[in-house]
């Protein structure tokens, strides 16, 4: 039985731009700093592009955390200042680890359609400086209960165990209705009791222990439950991200996860000291203009 404090909490997401496409973003929001280690959520589409309408983000830093972008539609071109050159495809994913510091640039290979999830995760404190890296998984495992595609981003589920390497404990999973499943589906899912867990219906809806939310409606189940009843209709997609509850207080401004405000301070600075100060960050090989930062005003609030 789930105690009263775990019950299901239905947040919503709110519009953002990310390299001239809009964006749903889910986390971070005033009444949900993170889950887990996720710090940063974004449901990019589903929707068609067109020329001067496709995603395109030109060069910028990262600290402190990893880029875990998992891609459903569309095909985007990372580039980093390893070195790094890849194409991410439908089905993949890229995790950018971006430690003491990396810039990369995202440019759509000009599909007609993108559909997406980018998300962050917050490094541990102990590991936050640590030297940057990028992985391409080409492939992720996949297992079906209850007429229900699962796929394994993070973490392990029903058995299967991602080849995604993160450094806490979390989970990531995509659910959606197998193409032969005769109609609406009801499972339940095995939750670990020590995980947060948030829920986000990509598209279609879902009832969640009763509860429904709606494409880019948000539900957070705190720690505490051993399962999740779940219903979902042929439309259904979702993204189930969980996590142990982090507790340390982390400041996201911009593109860095941080610790303290001097620090986040320190990397914009080595940031606009450009291409002569760019031995933190290095050089991105991309035809795109580099991100300009926002001014950093006023003293961050943690959480
Ligand atoms: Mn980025």
């Amino acid at each position: 039985m789930s105690a009263p404090s775990s019950a299901p909490e239905l947040l919503s997401t709110r519009l953002a731009d990310v390299g001239g496409i809009p964006v749903h973003r889910a986390v971070p929001q005033r009444a949900l700093r993170k889950v887990g280690a996720w710090c940063f959520l974004d449901h990019l589409g589903p929707s068609v592009q067109h020329g001067d309408r496709s995603l395109q983000v030109g060069p910028h830093p990262h600290i402190g955390l990893q880029t875990f972008t998992w891609m459903i539609e569309g095909e985007v071109l990372h580039r980093d200042s390893l070195g790094s050159e890849q194409v991410i495809r439908p089905g993949q994913i890229n995790l950018m680890t971006a430690g003491r510091g990396i810039a990369h640039s995202e440019e759509s290979l000009g599909s007609p359609r993108m559909h997406a999830a980018q998300l962050w995760i917050a490094l541990p404190g102990d590991e936050r400086d640590m030297p940057p890296r990028f992985q391409h998984y080409p492939d992720v495992p996949r297992c079906t209960q209850d007429g229900l595609e699962i796929c394994v981003l993070a973490g392990e589920a029903l058995g299967a165990v991602s080849p995604v390497q993160v450094h806490s404990p979390l989970v990531a999973l995509d659910l959606s209705l197998r193409a032969d499943a005769p109609g609406p589906v009801t499972t339940e899912l095995a939750l670990r009791a020590d995980f947060e867990y948030a829920v986000l219906a990509l598209t279609g809806a879902v009832v969640v222990d009763g509860m429904a939310a709606a494409p880019d409606e948000l539900l957070f189940l705190p720690a505490g439950r051993s399962t999740l009843a779940l219903q979902c209709t042929p439309a259904t997609r979702l993204l189930l991200v969980g996590g142990a509850p982090m507790h340390e207080d982390v400041l996201v401004w911009w593109n860095f996860v941080g610790r303290t405000q001097e620090e986040i301070a320190q990397a914009l600075a080595d940031w606009q000291a450009g291409p002569e100060g760019a031995s933190r960050f290095g050089h991105v090989a991309s035809p795109l203009a580099p991100l300009q930062a926002p001014a950093l005003e006023g003293r961050l609030r943690a959480g």
